[in-house]
């Protein structure tokens, strides 16, 4: 069976770039049957925080991309992690380093001043332990093979090579008998009986020594899949203002996490031509084989259409939910949900067909359904108001008998009123149209203006109607 992980480190929220590699991680454990299990990396307690956690947990439920069983906490498995080093230093595998911080430090300088990667020289490695200064506690360094290479069969990559003379003795544990990153995630991996690890191609080297490191405890290296990063659009690394934000920051930009799932699937995977991809095809369609070796461009844009393309397929009952999930995290959702009152949501959901029309977002839904929950009179926008000075409302006035006279109230009956009226006062229907949507939006733009009239109800939109003809 197959099991994955996604294994974030809580100092930040759950980015793109790791929402991405948790719906890969869960992608093919669910093509296989297996599970996705979640482990929190929170070994540097620093820059580990219960808001980060909290985030990453939130995001992964909103994404949709539950994990199986309980989230691992790396930190609180640190007496395995040391029993593994322990074993490691007993059966020769693994030295006590007295190395100081100054003499680390001048190893980093000299390998820098001969052009070298900088790394550990191995000078305890050999070293008679009797040998050991008084009163300083060791660090535990991997005793790494020096010749020969590591390779990796990645399933993206291809078969990656290093060799050995390259990578130095790492440290396992340090003097303060921490376990580090390297050691922890080995450990994890193979406790938790992880087939595959997906995840971000800045763990490439990682990966050649954590497989050196598997193979010295005796246990089966997991298969990898190192992914390539997401740029930006301009080929960069992805910045802020390209995208490096958190999920909760596209959750407030009114994404639906469907439409970002599909947006994130094909940030570097691809299925022929498929551009709108269910959950349950990228389920059956999912491959490691298919992901590209390089780097994903973020695009807005193609964000952008396709939540605009599933609003439009959602059910409007579907739609009322989202947004009613959505507002409370919004930095104005009290007064939003003050001003949308008890009854605004039914309100919102009859106007529905009207607003889905040109939204991307949910954000975009809101603001047109603004007009719904204007108090009379109206104050119109300053275009708005132009247009109603100019004319508008002498058309308003002349309109307003006829709409009256409409009945019933319906989107067909207020529009052939209307389109009457235009045509025996030889107006463009435009003419009307505007400072209708003036008048009852107080904007000049809307959702279709016939849709405005009847779902406002007669009486409140002849209200709007003749407070600016007053
Ligand atoms: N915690 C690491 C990170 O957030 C991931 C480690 C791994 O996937 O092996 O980059």
């Amino acid at each position: 069976t197959v099991i994955t992980r996604f294994a974030p480190s809580p100092t930040g929220f759950l980015h793109i770039g790791g929402a991405r590699t948790a719906l890969f991680n869960w992608l093919f454990a669910k093509a296989h049957g297996g599970k996705m299990l979640l482990r929190i990396e929170d070994t540097d307690r620093a820059r580990s925080t219960d808001a980060a956690i909290e985030a990453i947990l939130d995001g992964l439920r909103w994404l949709e991309l539950e994990w199986d069983g309980e989230p691992v906490y790396q930190f609180s498995r640190a007496p395995r992690h040391r029993e593994a080093a322990e074993q490691l230093l007993a059966e020769g595998k693994a030295y006590r380093c007295y190395a100081s911080p100054e003499e680390l430090q001048a190893m980093r300088e000299k390998a820098r001043a001969e052009g070298g990667t900088p790394g550990y020289d191995g000078r305890w490695r050999d070293k008679d332990p009797a040998l050991a200064p008084e009163g300083v506690a060791p660090a535990i360094r991997f005793k790494a093979p020096r010749d020969g290479e590591t390779v990796i069969e990645d399933r993206v990559q291809g078969r990656v090579t290093f060799a050995n003379k390259d990578l130095d003795d790492f440290v396992l544990l340090r003097s303060d008998g921490t376990p580090t990153y390297m050691l922890s995630v080995v450990v994890d991996d193979h406790d938790m009986g992880i087939t595959h690890v997906v995840r971000g191609d800045d763990h490439l080297t990682n990966a050649a020594r954590q497989t050196q490191l598997f193979e010295a405890l005796g246990w089966k290296t997991p298969i990898y899949a190192h992914v390539p990063l997401i740029h930006g659009p301009d080929g960069a690394k992805l910045s802020k203002r390209h995208g490096a934000l958190g999920v909760e920051a596209y959750r407030e930009m009114g994404y639906l996490p469907v439409a970002l799932r599909n947006y994130l699937v094909r940030l570097g995977w691809s299925h022929g031509d498929a551009e709108v991809i269910s959950t349950d095809e990228m389920i059956s369609w999912f491959n490691l084989e298919a992901i590209g070796r390089s780097p994903a461009r973020f695009d807005f844009t193609k964000l952008e259409s396709l939540n605009g393309h599933y609003l439009r397929a959602m059910p409007d009952a579907e739609i009322v939910s989202h947004l009613k999930a959505l507002v409370p995290h919004l930095a104005d959702g009290d007064a939003l949900l003050a001003r949308i009152g008890d009854d605004g949501w039914d309100k919102i959901e009859r106007a529905m067909p009207g607003l889905k029309e040109r939204a991307k977002t949910l954000i975009d839904l809101l603001e047109s359904a603004d007009y719904l929950f204007a108090k009379r009179p109206i104050e119109p926008d300053e275009k708005a108001a132009k247009l109603l000075e100019d004319g508008g409302r002498e058309t308003l006035a002349e309109l307003l008998p006829d709409l009256e006279a409409v009945d019933p109230w319906s989107v067909a009956g207020i529009e052939a009123g209307v389109r009457a009226f235009a045509e025996r006062t030889d107006r463009k229907l435009g003419k009307v149209a505007q400072p209708l949507r003036a008048a009852l939006t107080g904007r000049t733009t809307s959702p279709g203006i016939f849709d405005v009239l009847e779902v406002l109800g007669r009486e409140e939109a002849l209200g709007r109607i003749a407070d600016q003809t007053r």
